[in-house]
């Protein structure tokens, strides 16, 4: 899937230039003498600064470069040989370099297409292509025999017939503006363009308004000509490449649809298809913008908003009709096996503390960048850990490397294996650390926020590959000119990098906002020209060209998420700086109180401009625009409590921060078991922040600060029970979520505090 920075990441990647000019007066990464590693003590840093040495030198660009080849030369989405293969070749390198591995199978419903087709039959006749044709130079893209046709995976059966509507990004939003402009897509097709949020979320908005079928279309204007040279000359989207995709509604639960909460083991007790909620109730199909060009043309009716229009070289009207088109779309709906690669190393003192790393290995066809490029370096990683273990070396901590399968339709690999095994997890599971796509570029992090001083320490010692300065370096320099040109927020001094808050888009989300572990996700990117997202142009060829020609970003990423791994597995304390914690929470608060303040006057000044009646005078007569509904007034909401809680928590923080230092490095006798209990308090200081009644109608996603919006699908909402509830208007439910939040923040005080009590 996609990692939502990666919008942010293509705004850092053009101060690329101006970051050479100025990198000769920036720091290089600290070699191996740096003592400072939170949570080690001095005399312990500088042992693992030696070791980390020696991992680095068992990381091989080649062999990255050779895994990714041989992996992407033949399709590999789930229920294809190659996806068989491809773990099973994993789960022989794991053996080879020492660790205790072995694949975990599960059985999901995973629907593939047995008869597509899109035909225009009014006011012309046109039949859209529907599959993405070989291109010059790319070697695989020929290999077309065993690879699916375009589709969104979990989107429903049906053959219908009916009048088109262009309903934009298909937000809520655009169907206010859709209303106004008295558009209905009641008993219609919609055709909605890529972009805007999750996708699934545009089938799913199409179907409450009362729409019949969606076709969802990849605009020139975002990843195709608009952006740069399409592929081959470039990397950009070519006419004939489609955006595959899951369109199953995340938003509730990830994993099988018809296993909700527990593992999709061959004996579980299964939903049936009409009872599970996250499958799609209208049919619905990726497009070319090569396909979606006659149809777009064939729309009569108003044009379109100017914030509506995109790239293609016509005018884009909304109809409804005069084009009428013909969809269907008719699957195999079976069960599928998929194959998750576990691997571990158990640990020599702390055996019942994990750190897992993990990435996906399935794609929706050949799949080079996404998700290959990340998994090769985790491939690295292992590889190079294996070497050190060979060489007598054991972690304190055990550590798991994975492989999930299945996580493009919808992360059911690692959901399964999550719910599978929640309450052994729930005992020992420290540190989850995911990549996905990887690329040239800036690192990215998003994550919970206690770990963000130690994921820059570990940006501070890797260096990049083209500048030579620091990935830290390169970070906060992009983020301070970004900020100058108006495109940021300002840098906050610290010194460490911007930490995003995860919403969802890949396997994090089982384990962080369902299970409650500590999770980061990380990965470079921004300087690559990645237009084939989700097509069968994701090739080796393309990634070789376009991606990370020299694989040193691959090479990159196994330094830092290895550093990470193996700092989490080495340190006498677990990472934590709980005052990092407490200040975003902080910031969350304050926004949630803008947040209303501003819905607050927007709301009042609706209300004038209604009594004024000033939207009947102010519109076009000749295509009138209707006033906007009017709102329910918000009241002021009870934010005391939480607003307690936060002051209390960064009290807490601020003392536990302090005992944390000392003891990192403390001597005397009971300095040991002081460290074991702050540690036991770690593992599972996550937890604290879960609610057993989930969030409003999603009792899965029970993390109380951070979520994936329930309207944005990969955006993060943080402090999601009470935000969510404002945004739609729920005050009630925005009281209630108060106290919730404050409980679980409470929680999470309580346990700093247990864990620097004086026995
Ligand atoms: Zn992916």
């Amino acid at each position: 899937m996609f990692p939502a920075s990666m919008r942010r990441l293509a705004r850092l990647a053009r101060l690329g230039a101006l970051l050479a000019a100025t990198s000769a007066a920036m720091a290089a990464p600290r070699g191996a003498s740096t003592g400072d590693m939170e949570g080690f003590s001095p005399s312990a840093a500088a042992v693992e600064a030696a070791l980390e040495q020696r991992f680095d030198a068992g990381l091989s660009a080649q062999e990255q470069r050779d895994w990714m080849q041989s992996m992407s030369s033949e399709p590999n989405h789930v229920g294809s040989a190659h996806d068989k293969a491809n773990a099973e070749f994993m789960l022989r390198k794991f053996r080879e370099w020492g660790w205790d591995a072995s694949i975990e199978t599960f059985m999901v419903l995973y629907p593939t297409p047995r008869d597509l087709a899109v035909e225009l039959v009014a006011p012309t006749h046109f039949s859209a292509r529907l599959r993405e044709p070989p291109v010059e130079g790319d070697a695989t893209s020929e290999k077309t025999r065993d690879e699916l046709p375009p589709y969104n995976v979990y989107g429903a059966d049906g053959d219908i017939t009916a009048e088109l509507v262009y309903v934009n990004q298909g937000t809520l939003e655009d169907y206010k503006e859709l209303d106004r402009q008295g558009v209905s897509v009641k008993g219609r097709i919609v055709i909605v363009r890529y972009g805007g949020g999750w996708r699934g979320l545009k089938p799913k908005l199409a179907y409450e308004h009362g729409a019949v079928g969606c076709l969802i279309f990849s605009d020139p204007r975002d990843d195709g000509y608009g952006a740069g040279d399409v592929y081959p000359k470039g990397g950009y989207r070519p006419p004939d490449g489609v955006q595959r995709g899951s369109v199953q509604d995340m938003t509730l639960y990830s994993g099988d649809p018809l296993t909700p909460g527990m593992g999709a083991t061959p004996g579980a007790k299964r939903l049936t298809r009409a009872e599970a909620k996250t499958l799609m109730k209208i049919p619905v199909l990726p497009i070319s913008y090569a396909d979606a060009e006659p149809l777009l043309a064939a729309l009569g009716g108003r044009v379109a908003p100017p914030a509506w229009r995109g790239g293609l070289a016509l005018t884009y009207h909304l109809g409804p009709g005069p084009a009428k088109v013909r969809l269907k779309v008719l699957s195999d709906w079976n069960q599928k096996p998929i194959y998750d690669v576990i691997a571990t190393l158990r640990g020599a003192v702390e055996p019942d503390r994990w750190i897992i790393r993990g990435n996906h290995h399935d794609a929706w066809v050949f799949g080079a960048t996404d998700p290959l490029s990340g998994n090769v370096a985790l491939m690295s990683e292992a590889e190079a850990i294996g070497k050190l273990a060979a060489q007598g070396w054991r972690p304190r901590r055990s550590i798991v490397y994975t492989s999930w399968d299945g996580e493009e339709p919808g992360l059911l690999g690692s959901t399964e294996w999550v719910e599978t095994h929640a309450a052994e997890l729930k005992a020992k599971a420290a540190l989850y650390i995911n990549s996905d796509t990887n690329g040239r570029g800036l690192i990215s992090v998003e994550g919970s926020h206690g770990l963000r001083h130690f994921a820059s320490q570990v940006a501070r010692d890797v260096g990049d590959p083209e500048t030579g300065v620091s990935v830290l370096a390169r970070s906060l320099a992009a983020e301070r000119v970004q900020s100058y040109e108006g495109g940021g927020r300002p840098a906050d001094g610290s010194g460490d990098l911007p930490l995003g808050a995860l919403g969802s888009g890949s396997d994090y989300t089982p384990f962080l906002q369902h299970l409650g572990i500590n999770s980061l996700n990380l990965g470079f990117g921004g300087e690559t020209q990645y237009g084939v997202y989700h097509s069968a142009y994701d090739s080796f060829d393309h990634f070789r060209r376009f991606g990370d020609p020299t694989f040193e970003y691959g090479v990159a990423l196994a330094k830092v998420s290895g550093r990470l791994v193996l700092r989490a597995a080495q340190a006498e304390l677990l990472p934590e700086r709980a005052a990092d914690f407490a200040n975003s929470v902080g910031v969350f608060t304050e926004e949630l109180h803008k947040l209303a303040d501003g819905m607050r006057a927007s709301s009042r000044e609706l209300d004038q401009l209604l009594d004024d009646g000033v939207f009947g005078p102010a519109t076009d007569p000749s295509r009138p625009r209707t006033a906007p509904q009017r709102e329910s007034a918000v009241p002021f909401l009870e934010f005391a409590e939480l607003d307690t809680a936060v002051e209390k928590l960064k009290q807490s923080a601020k003392a536990f921060d302090i005992e944390y230092l000392r003891l990192c490095s403390a001597a005397d006798a009971g300095a040991a078991l002081e460290r074991e209990r702050m540690n036991a308090a770690l593992t599972s200081l996550e937890q604290t922040l879960l609610d057993a009644r989930g969030l409003p109608g999603r009792a899965w996603y029970q993390h109380m600060i951070f979520a994936p919006g329930a309207h944005t699908g990969y955006g993060a909402k943080t402090l999601p029970g009470i935000r969510e509830a404002i945004e739609d208007r729920r005050w009630n439910e925005a009281n209630q979520y108060v106290g919730i939040v404050a409980h679980a923040l409470n929680a999470y005080g309580a346990r700093l505090d247990a864990a620097i009590a004086a026995q």
